[in-house]
């Protein structure tokens, strides 16, 4: 396929493959009636379909030709082909996976976490963790995954693998949550599906479009609204490493705050709202 029809919908590339099929073989078809069983369930209804774009107009005249009737045959009904097509694959994520497990057993030797897990488990401390064979397993099944590094392969693996298709976050996480575990593995998820390219460039957005952006109202006085910004990772100065800068959107006065890099934001506010009442009233925004 080419690079455009890769970025087709699932239907119509589904449909796309009907027609090829009817187009390749057509000799063998002749004026027999042919039934084509696929598990996309759009397709059943595609002759029906009262609006057709010109591509799918084109697939109709062709699909006319020929005696075809489309029956739905859900997934879970049809391994045997999905079988047959994935051997390959499964072949090289087998492989994959043991080289995979030797890295892993590698790298948890330098990992603290792992360090102080095996720690716990040769203490006897009840925990969730076990070793077998070198490895760091959670719940019994979940091999633990030290490194970014490898995070990031099983991330690819479990997102954009010819097997899964880049599923959302929720089904990565849960793929994910099969067979590995390393904590916070649930924003690794979201982080990496919200950062892939192809999935940005490809899913179609269910949501509602946003407006356009909305200006602030303008202050009519001093001190009415103000706006806050951070300079982070400073080098310490009387127990604080950060600045929180609060301007008077009237007038541009600004106010340096010293703080903390990890200061909640909860406490931000408290101590920007205190300062600035004591002195100035308060805001509005
Ligand atoms: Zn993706």
């Amino acid at each position: 396929m080419s690079e455009t029809e890769q970025r087709w919908l699932t239907h119509e590339k589904e449909m796309w493959a009907v027609i090829h099929c009817l187009k390749t073989w057509c000799h063998y078809i002749g004026s027999k009636d042919v039934v084509v069983c696929t598990d996309n369930v759009t397709l059943k209804y595609f002759a029906t379909q009262p609006k057709l774009s010109s591509k799918q107009m084109r697939w109709q005249n062709t699909l006319a030709l020929f005696n075809v009737d489309i029956r739905h045959k859900p997934g879970k009904d049809n391994v045997v082909p999905d079988a047959l097509s994935r051997k390959q694959q499964l072949r090289v994520v087998y492989v994959g996976e043991m080289e995979l497990q030797k890295e892993v057993c590698q790298a948890s030797r330098r990992d603290a976490f792992a360090k102080e897990a095996r720690q716990n488990i040769q203490n006897g401390t009840k925990s969730h963790f076990h070793l077998q064979n070198g490895l760091l397993w959670y719940k019994q099944k979940r091999l633990y995954v030290p490194e970014r590094k490898m995070r990031d392969t099983i991330l690819k693996e479990c997102h954009d693998g010819p097997l899964v298709g880049h599923g959302g976050a929720k089904r990565t996480t849960t793929l994910l949550k099969k067979s590995y575990y390393w904590p916070n593995l649930k924003d690794s998820a979201e982080d990496y599906v919200k950062t892939c390219l192809n999935c940005q460039q490809n899913r179609t957005l269910n949501k509602k479009q946003v407006g356009l952006l909305q200006p602030l109202p303008i202050p009519e006085g001093p001190w009415e609204s103000v706006s806050m910004d951070f300079m982070v990772s400073l080098p310490p100065s009387r127990g604080f490493d950060a600045i929180m800068v609060v301007v008077d959107r009237f007038s541009k006065m600004a106010h340096f705050i010293p703080t903390k890099d990890e200061a909640t934001p909860k406490k931000l506010v408290g101590c920007s709202s205190h300062m600035s009442s004591s002195f100035m009233g308060f805001q509005r925004t």
